[in-house]
């Protein structure tokens, strides 16, 4: 059959090219050989960046792509299949989610079965996640982008998974695991086998401050666990990771191990949220980028989620 994988090269896919056409191309590098990534600028979504400010990709197989995290809105996948279409002909055939975040799924519109085709993926419970801040989501992207959110909706996961699930592109497979509760409570990384690739969506923030958003005890133990099997090559959900993925991680796991144990002190002194807020983790000021925009939400979801443990 190797006439119709040719076939796939030589005529443009429909639907997609066209569709594509209007959009510029994301700019992405190969960070492996056929992984391609797009670096998300460090800031909050705006109708200049389209919302693309975490990191996307994709996998290019024998057989057909798949898209890792879509982008912030139905724009931002636009261009992110254009870039696609740089690269490959092939069929686009899974939008994989790494969690529920705009910033990572919002891009989906542009790639599912009446646009490009594919099939999206998610972690068993991340329909449920994006359906009840569904509305909350959409409010806020139209704020945000203003015209530039037009078409952007929620789509959601038709295939799930609730441990591991290995995809085939042809030639190389991919290896699924969702995880406990951590950033998310539906957060799902994608190894890429053939280059020993880790995509860990935000499991992994490098430089942009991380927010919790699930629970921070699980975070630390999914952190210990991200190594198996051992990546050579990780791309985070924000910031570059790279080869220097183990550094990237321990400065993570430094950050949450902080919050965590003053926190926890805090509670113990009988301090109130508050005070907790206002004290908690301020060494790490200047060590992270936006980190006044989140640092305080996340000492406040860590007093509530340390409150009441034994
Ligand atoms: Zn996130």
């Amino acid at each position: 059959m190797r006439w119709l994988w040719l076939l796939t090269w030589l005529l443009p896919w429909p639907g997609a090219a066209g569709a594509a056409g209007d959009a510029s191309p994301l700019p992405v590098a190969e960070v492996a050989p056929g992984v391609f990534v797009h670096a998300g600028v460090h800031g909050e979504a705006s109708a200049e960046n389209l919302g693309s400010i975490a990191n996307v990709g994709f996998i290019v197989g024998e057989r057909c792509v798949a898209v890792i995290d879509s982008g912030g809105s139905r724009a931002a996948g636009m261009r992110l299949l254009a870039a696609l279409r740089k690269v490959s002909a092939l069929p686009v055939c899974y939008v994989i989610n790494t969690h529920m975040h705009p910033d990572h799924v919002f891009g989906n519109a542009a790639f599912v079965a009446e646009a490009a085709g594919a099939t999206v993926v998610g972690h068993a419970k991340l329909a449920a996640a994006l359906t009840a801040r569904e509305r909350g989501y959409l409010e806020r992207i139209r704020q945000e982008l203003g015209e530039a959110a037009a078409g952007t909706r929620v789509v959601l996961p038709t295939m799930t998974v609730s441990d591991t699930k290995e995809i085939d592109l042809g030639g190389r497979t991919l290896l699924l695991r969702a995880w406990p509760t951590a950033h998310t409570d539906n957060d799902l990384s994608v190894f890429d086998r053939s280059t020993r690739t880790l995509f860990a969506g935000d499991l992994l923030f490098v430089e942009r401050i991380p927010s919790i958003d699930g629970s921070l005890r699980g975070w630390l133990k999914v952190l210990a666990e991200l190594r198996r099997p051992e990546p050579a090559y990780v791309v985070a959900g924000h910031g570059e990771a790279g080869a220097n993925w183990p550094q990237a991680v321990t400065r993570l796991h430094e950050y949450l191990s902080l919050v965590l144990d003053q926190t926890r002190a805090a509670i113990r002194a009988g301090r109130t949220i508050q005070q907790a807020v206002a004290e908690v983790g301020a060494s790490e000021r200047g060590r992270w980028q936006l980190f006044d925009d989140y640092h305080r939400r996340n000492v406040t979801a860590a007093f509530a989620e340390l409150e009441w443990e034994d």
